[in-house]
């Protein structure tokens, strides 16, 4: 059973710069067992973690070994594919530690790493070369919202991060107000579906209606067990992408959950 279409939900949970490698590994078999527990159905709303580099291998290892219906990532990837790039990590390695996706664009990475559009595109074309989705993170600040309206700089933003893309590629979108990250104070599911939409047409516009109808748009920003609903009662949203709360295993289980506890 899937909400919008065929588009399977995801719950994403980007734990940040937390957690080390024995931390993830207690964590990722908590979060499979609570899961399991409550007979979570994966085939209907996936869940993915998107753990610290040095996690990854132990995650990877635990994942395939006890066959574990969770899915992960990494937080970022280089543009580059190999070479003199101290402190990168390719998109090759991560395709080899099995990474089914990669987040891409993050505010903090725009922000605090000074990452432009064409960085992002960059980026978003060397995952896509080894197979793995980006998770594409768009978003506007408070004082975008303010001088632009909603949906500008997010449109913006995903147009210049398909620059390199083309045909029937597999990838995320995730809108993640800037406004909204870490402050507790949530977009309304009625802004978050009409940014959105205005995502999806451009979907439409730049890769056709097969590409555009099946890539999952996220809402990403201070989402809660107590407000995922609102969000997934949208008709373009099509899961979350999760910062502090997926640090909490009850919580983003519940999370996961919300078909649960909200009969959607
Ligand atoms: C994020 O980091 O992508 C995020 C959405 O964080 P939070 O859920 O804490 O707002």
């Amino acid at each position: 059973m899937t909400t919008n279409g065929n588009r399977t939900p995801l719950i994403a949970g980007n734990w940040k710069m937390n957690l080390d490698h024995l931390q993830a590994i207690a964590f990722v078999q908590k979060l499979a067992w609570n899961l399991t527990e409550a007979k979570h159905d994966f085939g209907s709303v996936e869940v993915a973690v998107f753990p610290p580099f040095t996690d990854l291998r132990s995650v990877q290892t635990l994942v395939s070994a006890d066959k574990l219906p969770l899915a992960f990532g990494a937080q970022d990837v280089s543009e580059h594919v190999s070479g003199a790039y101290t402190g990168e990590i390719s998109a090759a390695f991560l395709a080899q530690l099995e990474c089914r996706y990669v987040i891409i664009g993050h505010s903090e990475r725009r922000t605090l790493h000074g990452e432009t559009d064409e960085q992002v595109a960059a980026k978003v074309a060397a995952a896509l070369e080894h197979n793995i989705a980006p998770i594409i993170c768009v978003g506007e600040t408070a004082e975008d919202l303010e001088k632009h309206g909603p949906s500008a700089v997010p449109v913006a933003q995903l147009r210049a991060a398909l620059a390199n893309v083309s045909g029937a590629a597999d990838f995320v979108v995730a809108y993640e107000p800037v406004w909204a990250i870490g402050s507790g104070q949530a977009a309304t599911p009625e802004q978050a579906e009409q940014v959105a939409a205005a995502l999806r047409a451009v979907l439409v516009e730049l890769l056709g209606d097969d590409v555009a109808a099946k890539t999952r748009i996220l809402y990403g920003g201070s989402v809660k067990s107590g407000n995922i609903a609102g969000f997934m009662r949208e008709p373009n949203v099509d899961g979350a992408l999760v910062g502090g709360a997926s640090l909490d295993i009850n919580e983003f289980a519940s999370i996961s959950r919300y078909k649960q506890h909200v009969g959607l």
